[in-house]
C-alpha cells in the first residue's frame, strides 16, 4: 500500500514524474510501485517487496534483471566504444557485425537493416520509406497505410496512426491515410453460426473490398502483428495469413510483420511469421532484439524491399532520415549478445529459445486449466504469451462494466500477491521471461489463481 508521508518514494514520484498508460485511480489509491533492482524474473521495491514479473518488463527483458552476459557485453562495449551515429560515411564495427548478423538469423536470404532506438520509431521509419518509394517510383499517391482494430504499432503520430486502438482519439488520430481493418479474433468478432474458416475468409474479402475501394496503387504496404500483442495477446484465425498474404501478392502490396514483440523466440519459433508460415516483406524488429538491455529498433528488410529502396536512393544519393543513436555501438554489442544468448547459447548456457519450446505446453495446460474458471471467457496465445479475458457472463461473452476495469482488478490483486502481470482491456496478460524455470511458472500460476480467486 502506498506510503503517504510527504518525502516518501510515492510521493516524490507523484510529485515530479508525468505518468504514462497508468490507471491513475489506482495509483491514488495504491502508490506507484518504485523499483530498485531484480534477480532473475523477479523485481524487487524500495520497501523491500518481491515480486515475479510475468510481463518481462514489458515484453522484452526475456534473459531476466540480472544476466551477467548481457552486463559485460554492454560494459565491455562502453569501454571500447561507448557511442557513435551510423550516418556521414561513419558506422561502428559492432554495428556492420549485428547487421549482417540480423539478415543470417533473418527469414530472408538477403536485405538490409536500419536501426532506431525504439519500435515505434522503427514503423515510422518504415513508413517514411515507403513514402519515399512511392515518389521516387512516380507513384506519390501510395500512401496508405493498412492495419488492424486492436493492433499496436506505437506511439509517435505515425505508429499510434497504425495502431488500431480507440484511446488516439485524445491526440485527433489515426493521420488521414491509416485504414483499420477487422481484428481476426474469431472469438470476439465471429458471427453467430460464423465457422472459423468462414471467419477468416470474410476477412479475406474485407480487405478484397478495402483494396478495391481504396485502389490499389494507393495502399503503401499492410503491416501485421503475427500474434497481436499490446492488443490483448491475439493470435490470428486459422489459415489468416495465407488468405491475406496471396490477396497483398496479387495487387502488390506489401506485407510488413511487426515483430517487436514476436520476435526472436516468443512464440516458440525464431520469428512470428515462421509460426504461422508466411513471408513478409519486412520485418520491424526492438524489443527482444537486445533483451531489453538497450533501447534499439530495427526495420528489416527482404531482398525485394532493399533492391528498391536502395535503388531509389541511389537515385538522390542519399536517404535523409535518422536517429543521433542509430547504431548505437553499445546497442550493437548487446543486440549480438542478447541474438547469441537467445538464439545460440552462450557462455556454456543452452539457447533460451529451448526453454520456450521447453515450457510452452506446461504454459498452455496452465492457461487451459484457468480457463475453467467461471469468469474467464477465453484462454489464448502462442508460445510464452497468452492472454485470460474476463466475463461476467460465459455463454453471452459479456464483458463486465464498470469504471475500473475487471483485468485492472485482478493485475492490483496480483501486485498484493507479489505477481506483476498486465491487465490489457478485459484481459489479463502473460509473457513469461524466457529464463523462467517450471517452479516459477508453477508460483505466476498459483498466484494468478488466488487473485483470480479473491476477485470473483
Ligand atoms: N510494435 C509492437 C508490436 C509493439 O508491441 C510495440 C510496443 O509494445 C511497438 C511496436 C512500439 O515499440 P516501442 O514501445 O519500443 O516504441
Amino acid at each position: 500500500m502506498r506510503d503517504d508521508s510527504p518525502n516518501s518514494w510515492e510521493a516524490r514520484a507523484d510529485a515530479h514524474s508525468f505518468y504514462g498508460f497508468t490507471d491513475l485511480p489506482s495509483i491514488a489509491e495504491r502508490g506507484t510501485v518504485v523499483l530498485t533492482h531484480g534477480e532473475g524474473p523477479y523485481v524487487f521495491d524500495v520497501h523491500g517487496r518481491k515480486f515475479l514479473d510475468a510481463n518481462s518488463g514489458l515484453w522484452n527483458m526475456v534473459a531476466g534483471f540480472d544476466h551477467k552476459g548481457m552486463a559485460e557485453a554492454a560494459k565491455a562495449q562502453y569501454d571500447r566504444f561507448p557511442g557513435y551515429h551510423a550516418f556521414f560515411g561513419r558506422m561502428s564495427d559492432q554495428t556492420v557485425m549485428l547487421s549482417e548478423k540480423l539478415i543470417d538469423v533473418s527469414p530472408f536470404e538477403r536485405g538490409k537493416v536500419f536501426y532506431t532506438n525504439s519500435g515505434s520509431e522503427a514503423n515510422d521509419t518504415l513508413v517514411k520509406m515507403l513514402w519515399f518509394l512511392g515518389g521516387a517510383e512516380g507513384k506519390p499517391e501510395r500512401r496508405k497505410i493498412l492495419t488492424r482494430k486492436n493492433g499496436y504499432h506505437g506511439v509517435t503520430a505515425v505508429s499510434a496512426s497504425m495502431t488500431g486502438k480507440p484511446y488516439n482519439d485524445v491526440f485527433g488520430l489515426p493521420l488521414p491515410g491509416f485504414i483499420h481493418l477487422t481484428c481476426p479474433h474469431y472469438w470476439r468478432e465471429g458471427r453467430d453460426g460464423e465457422s472459423e474458416a468462414e471467419f477468416t475468409a470474410r476477412m479475406g474479402s474485407e480487405l478484397e473490398e478495402v483494396i478495391a475501394r481504396e485502389g490499389a496503387d494507393t495502399i503503401a504496404a499492410f503491416v501485421a502483428e503475427p500474434v497481436m500483442g499490446a492488443g490483448g495477446v491475439i493470435p490470428p484465425s486459422e489459415g489468416y495469413f495465407q488468405t491475406v498474404a496471396p490477396i497483398l501478392k496479387k495487387h502488390g502490396i506489401p506485407l510488413v510483420a511487426d515483430e517487436v514483440i514476436t520476435g526472436f523466440g516468443r512464440t516458440g519459433s525464431d520469428w512470428g511469421c515462421q509460426a504461422y508460415d508466411f513471408m513478409p516483406d519486412a520485418i520491424i524488429s526492438s524489443k527482444n532484439l537486445t533483451a531489453g538491455y538497450f533501447p534499439m529498433g530495427a526495420v528489416i528488410l527482404g531482398p525485394e524491399m532493399s533492391d528498391r529502396l536502395q535503388a531509389a536512393v541511389d537515385e538522390i544519393e542519399e536517404f535523409p532520415h535518422g536517429f543521433t543513436a542509430s547504431g548505437h555501438p553499445v546497442g550493437c554489442a548487446v543486440a549480438l549478445k542478447a541474438i547469441e544468448v537467445i538464439m545460440d547459447g552462450s557462455d556454456g548456457a543452452a539457447p533460451l529459445i529451448d526453454n520456450v519450446r521447453a515450457l510452452t505446453p506446461k504454459f498452455e495446460a496452465e492457461m487451459a486449466r484457468l480457463a475453467q474458471h467461471p469468469h474467464i471467457g477465453e484462454a489464448r496465445g502462442k508460445g510464452l504469451m497468452g492472454a485470460l479475458e474476463a466475463v461476467k457472463d460465459k455463454a453471452t461473452k459479456t464483458p463486465f462494466d464498470g469504471s475500473l476495469s475487471v483485468s485492472e482488478r485482478i493485475a492490483n490483486t496480483c501486485t498484493d500477491h507479489g505477481l506483476i502481470c498486465r491487465p490489457l482491456g478485459q484481459a489479463v496478460v502473460l509473457c513469461p521471461a524466457f529464463i523462467m524455470t517450471e517452479p516459477q511458472m508453477d508460483e505466476m500460476f498459483q498466484k494468478l489463481e488466488a487473485a483470480l480467486n479473491r476477485v470473483f
